[in-house]
């Protein structure tokens, strides 16, 4: 697909379009490639890029209104919490944090609940929730459920045919998945919802640029063989530090131990490329590990072909309240890995010469 720099299209007459497309904010042809590519992938009709995954949240959050309630997991991403809790909370929407692994959670549901966005699995602690029976309970009260599928991707979980309305993706990780582009995308089936998110697209401007569009469609073309081998190698990684003495406890949902394996089991293909560890020790164990590290780099973000490692109570997670660290278990001691696609020999090694700075 080329690159169609073009802002502006010429008209045959006036109002009257050569092809679709009048002005690139609104439509282009190497960004339309790119959303029915994505939207192919996750089994919808419609899908909408956008400049960044925050900008994707906006406009599908942007189809409420005042006094409309959205209920998000208490381990959202924090962007997401910081949009809905700091920004839109201006314009008298109001948030509220649940557990989906609570069964308890459909008591946050009332008539003034219009939206719900899952993430699964989760940032940092990888918790799995059964999509098929919240989009039920959703559906039966007629709140629109929008799965943020980031850490999975469409190669491991398709939300559309478990019940969803709209899927989310961060660009950025996965899709692109050699950390350098920045973009969203929202798929869905629901005509009269594409026309809405649409809309706020054209009118808000959160469109993404031809440029980057071809970036994704370049990288979609490997994103299946990238996928297999960050699975490949978590697995490998995740059972290696499972058993390593300077290691508390290991979270991956490919690992039998994992409190939700059987529902992860369920709907997705294979168990993803994220794995949090809890180190023995705290902080200062933890700050030795980070900085001993040659393969993975410390530095935030995921889903990159590079292994990254990072600290969420440092970097991540900065911005959430401490109190609600300590409720969802994110202490000093919690390292998440993104593991990429290199070596497993290597990784391992790497790991293995980092612990030994430990003392
Ligand atoms: C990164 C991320 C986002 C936000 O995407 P950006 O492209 O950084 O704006 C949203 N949800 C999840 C789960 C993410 O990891």
């Amino acid at each position: 697909m080329p690159i169609h720099l073009s802002s502006t299209f010429a008209q045959k007459s006036p109002g009257v379009l050569y092809n679709k497309f009048d002005y690139t904010r609104g439509g282009n042809p190497t960004v339309d490639a790119l959303e029915k590519c994505l939207a192919s992938l996750d089994c919808a009709k419609h899908g909408m890029v956008f400049s960044s995954g925050c900008a994707a949240i906006t406009a599908i959050v942007s189809i409420l209104k005042s006094g409309d309630v959205v209920v998000v997991g208490d381990d959202v991403y924090g962007g997401t919490n910081r949009l809905l809790n700091k920004i839109f909370s201006k314009f008298g929407m109001t948030v509220r944090m649940v557990d989906f692994s609570n069964p308890n959670w459909k008591d946050s549901l009332d008539e003034k609940v219009k939206m719900i966005i899952i993430e699964t699995p989760t940032n940092p602690t990888l918790k799995v929730f059964d999509i098929q029976s919240i989009t039920a309970i959703s559906k039966s009260k007629n709140i629109i459920t929008v799965v943020d599928n980031t850490f999975a991707t469409a190669y491991l979980q398709s939300p559309i045919l478990l019940g969803a309305d709209a899927v989310l993706n961060s660009c950025t990780k996965y899709i692109g998945g050699h950390s350098d582009c920045i973009g969203g995308v929202i798929t869905t089936n629901c005509n009269e919802l594409k026309d809405r998110i649409r809309f706020n697209l054209l009118s808000m401007g959160g469109c993404m640029s031809p440029f980057d569009a071809y970036i994704f469609l370049r990288s979609l073309k490997t994103m299946k063989i990238r996928v297999i081998q960050h699975c490949k190698n978590a697995r490998v990684i995740a059972e290696y530090l499972d058993s390593h003495p300077k290691v508390d406890r290991v979270i991956y949902p490919g690992l039998k131990s994992h409190p939700h394996h059987e529902i992860a089991k369920k709907q997705m293909r294979d168990f993803g490329g994220m794995i949090t560890i809890f180190l023995k020790g705290g902080f200062k164990e933890a700050n030795t590990f980070l900085k001993s590290v040659k393969i993975f780099t410390l530095a935030e973000s995921l889903g990159g072909v590079e292994s990254l490692i990072e600290c969420p109570a440092q970097m991540t997670h900065m911005s959430v309240p401490p109190e609600q660290r300590k409720i969802l278990g994110i202490d000093d001691s919690l390292v998440r890995l993104s593991v990429g696609i290199e070596d497993v020999g290597d990784l391992i090694k790497d790991l293995d010469q980092a612990f030994d700075q430990i003392k």
